[in-house]
């Protein structure tokens, strides 16, 4: 009997819950940082102002926001935008708006938290560096008032945005200030600190690290983001994704244990600590963790196969087989399951299953010597030798040093009578180290 192949299965991405709304962009967010290069262009426009780079914050589409809309989420800051709203002809007036966004960073504000009156005044500083970006990017102040038609008139006292003549008082004063850099190399208003990363800085150059498999560099780059941000579970999951990759299985398990206090619905973290867990065999931990990341996902098919393979491993043939055809149902053309669970049913005797699943993984992966060698082993249990004799012969073309086919070849020949032909086999067999074959050869032949 061969051994199992053991596949596990590997997603260095985060996951998301069931939530709407923004929180769900953050998440979505978390995955990887690339956005459409419109946005990106546009913001680099508005950030080169300021001297700052994109991947400062973190900038990704969400079609739950109206156009654009700047936040802060588990320490990193974003700015969010709406794509079809990205993708409009209104080039100046999407400036501005991502200016105000931009200048909500540029100013530190913490975008929640503040009452009504301090929330104005919030506005009303990202209105002013609004204004001062749109000067230095080349805008008129005709250009730069556009957006504020739609801005409400009136009271404002129960509002979080200032009325409109606030607002345009705001813009101009800014886009003055920078207008007036352009012309008299006045000192600048805006001088952000620029001396330290930033926590999605690290972040994003961890993720690119890894992606280069530099997981030593990742794993430092994740360390300084969670300094800078101790509560973004996507950090403390991507390093343990990273610690796994470098086969420290305890560090990874510690930091998926985190990401999961952070974030209890983390359905990767729960796969991928049951994965470390295998890994460090511990098989009843790791069916937990798989149970539990099916309960959250009953469709993530990677944790029916990996849940398979502990059980098998557990020698729970019965609830392999159940996980491995769950799998199969999600994911019918991944060869390795059927081969997986043709063991197992090897393991419980039903040749015959076995065997179809065999001739199912050779339909999709046909140059695996051991998936024709164990398909032999089933088709001798059930005595059809001819059939097993070509199944080891085919083991043998595509591995021709593999001693098990050579020495189950020469059984099943002396099955059928063919005791010099079985002979040859066990010779073959025990040049290449079969010490049972050896022995039969010494015993049985001449
Ligand atoms: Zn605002």
């Amino acid at each position: 009997m061969k051994k199992l192949i053991i596949l596990l299965l590997f997603i260095p991405l985060v996951s998301f819950g069931q939530n709407d709304g923004v929180e769900f962009c953050y998440k979505l967010g978390n995955r990887s940082f690339n956005t459409n290069t419109d946005a990106i262009n546009s913001l680099e426009k508005i950030l080169a102002v300021a001297n700052l780079k994109s991947n400062r914050f973190v900038i990704l589409p969400c079609d739950n926001v109206s156009n654009a809309l700047a936040g802060v989420y588990q320490g990193f800051r974003y700015i969010l935008y709406k794509p079809s709203w990205m993708n409009q002809n209104d080039n100046w007036g999407k400036m501005a708006v991502l200016a105000h966004e931009v200048g909500h960073h540029i100013n530190g504000h913490t975008l929640s938290g503040y009452s009504l009156s301090e929330s104005r005044q919030v506005e009303l500083e990202a209105d002013d560096w609004a204004g001062y970006a749109m000067a230095k990017i080349g805008a008129s102040l005709a250009q730069t008032l556009e957006l504020t038609k739609r801005f409400q008139t009136g009271d404002d006292t129960n509002s979080t945005h200032p009325n409109r003549a606030k607002r345009i008082a705001a813009l101009t004063s800014g886009w003055n200030t920078g207008n007036e850099t352009i012309s008299s190399k006045r000192k600048e208003k805006y001088v952000p600190d620029n001396s330290n990363m930033s926590a999605s800085e690290y972040w994003n150059r961890a993720y690119e690290k890894a992606e280069t498999g530099d997981h030593y560099g990742a794993i430092k780059d994740y360390t300084k983001s969670i300094e800078l941000a101790p509560n973004n579970d996507s950090a403390y999951y991507n390093r343990g994704v990273s610690k796994q990759d470098l086969e420290d299985y305890y560090g990874a398990i510690k930091d998926y244990t985190k990401s999961i206090e952070l974030e209890p619905n983390y359905t990767n973290a729960y796969a991928n600590r049951g994965v470390s867990k295998h890994k460090l065999e511990d098989h009843y931990g790791a069916i937990a963790d798989y149970t539990k990341a099916i309960e959250l996902d009953p469709n993530d098919a990677d944790a029916y196969y990996n849940r398979g393979i502990s059980k098998q491993d557990l020698e729970d043939y019965y609830g392999a087989i159940k996980d491995y055809t769950k799998f199969i149902e999600l994911d019918p053309n991944d060869a390795d399951a059927y081969y997986n669970r043709g063991i197992s049913k090897q393991d419980l005797e039903d040749y015959y299953g076995a065997i179809k699943d065999y001739t199912k993984f050779i339909e999709l992966d046909p140059n695996d010597a051991d998936a024709y060698y164990n398909r032999g082993v089933s088709k001798k249990n059930l005595e059809d030798y001819y059939g097993a004799i070509a199944d080891y012969t085919k083991a043998i073309e595509l591995d021709p040093d593999d001693a098990n086919a050579y020495s189950s070849r020469g059984i099943s020949k002396e099955d059928l009578g063919d005791l010099n032909g079985a002979c040859s086999d066990w010779k073959k067999a025990a040049s290449l180290g079969h010490t049972n074959s050896a022995e039969w050869v010494a015993n049985q032949c001449n």
